[in-house]
């Protein structure tokens, strides 16, 4: 019993698509699911994507002035609320571009731009402080697995991420292990429910059990269309976050639909 957590699908589209392009996918998006739902029997997934930063504006009006049954995300959040920060983007902004969600220590932010385990959980903190939901990415490299086995370096990254909050936050957390990040070598169903469990235990460790049981647990790491039903049989696994295969709307509609 996967409790009442309702599934989510979210796309990160990296450094991908410009607003105009942003527009006609979410356009071709919406219209996609709104069709499928029409045909097919609807699964219920809530859909989400992550445009660059240039691109929110964009979408925020479409999405509000059609209706879409599409919501939206930044992809990396500022930890300072405003000031002297060349090129940081504050969730104040995001809020007003009426955000659901951010993309909080994705590994390529990790890797590519150093983000240290103690600057996310600022970034968490920042995000939760402008009623946005964070995305908490963690995950072992090919390396770590190796050494420490499957779950203990992205059950330290979970900790290390939240251990400053209290009561029951809202997040989301994307166990994403490097190793099958655009590498066309997903985890198996098997590996990704061995990590969400673990992971599921330590928010009920640091939260309790209600809210580790209202979190959402995504998968992602070469996600698509052929594999996304195994991986949500398992009963943590409540979702995915997916790179390549959300950049083509026909594969992402289907994959919204676990098919
Ligand atoms: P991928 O990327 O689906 O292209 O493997 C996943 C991610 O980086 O979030």
């Amino acid at each position: 019993v996967k409790h009442s957590r309702v599934p989510l699908i979210a796309g990160n589209w990296k450094m991908n698509l410009d607003h105009l392009q942003a527009i006609a996918t979410v356009q071709k998006l919406a219209w996609t699911l709104k069709d499928a739902n029409h045909d097919f029997d609807a699964k219920g997934a809530e859909v989400a994507v992550f445009p660059p930063f240039t691109d929110l504006r964009s979408v925020q009006t479409l999405v509000s002035a059609d209706k879409l049954d599409v919501v939206y995300g930044a992809q990396d959040v500022s930890e300072h609320d405003s000031g002297a920060y060349t090129g940081e983007i504050s969730g104040a902004f995001l809020k007003a571009l009426e955000c659901t969600y951010v993309i909080i220590g994705h590994s390529e932010r990790r890797t590519l731009h150093g983000e240290t385990d103690e600057q996310l959980a600022r970034k968490v903190a920042a995000a939760i402080r402008h009623g946005l939901v964070p995305v908490l990415c963690v995950g072992e490299t090919a390396e770590d697995l190796e050494q420490h086995g499957p779950s203990a370096v992205p059950v330290a990254q979970l900790r290390a991420a939240l251990e400053g909050l209290s009561g029951s936050p809202e997040i989301v957390v994307a166990y994403e292990p490097v190793w099958a990040i655009g590498s066309g070598q997903a985890a198996t169903p098997e590996q990704a429910e061995q990590v969400a469990v673990k992971l599921r235990e330590t928010l009920a460790e640091l939260f309790g059990q209600e809210t580790a049981d209202a979190t959402r647990i995504l998968y992602g790491g070469s996600v698509k269309a052929n594999n996304i039903a195994s991986l949500m049989r398992e009963p943590n696994v409540d979702g995915a976050l997916v790179g390549g295969a959300s950049l083509d709307v026909a594969e992402f509609a289907s994959i919204a639909r676990f098919q």
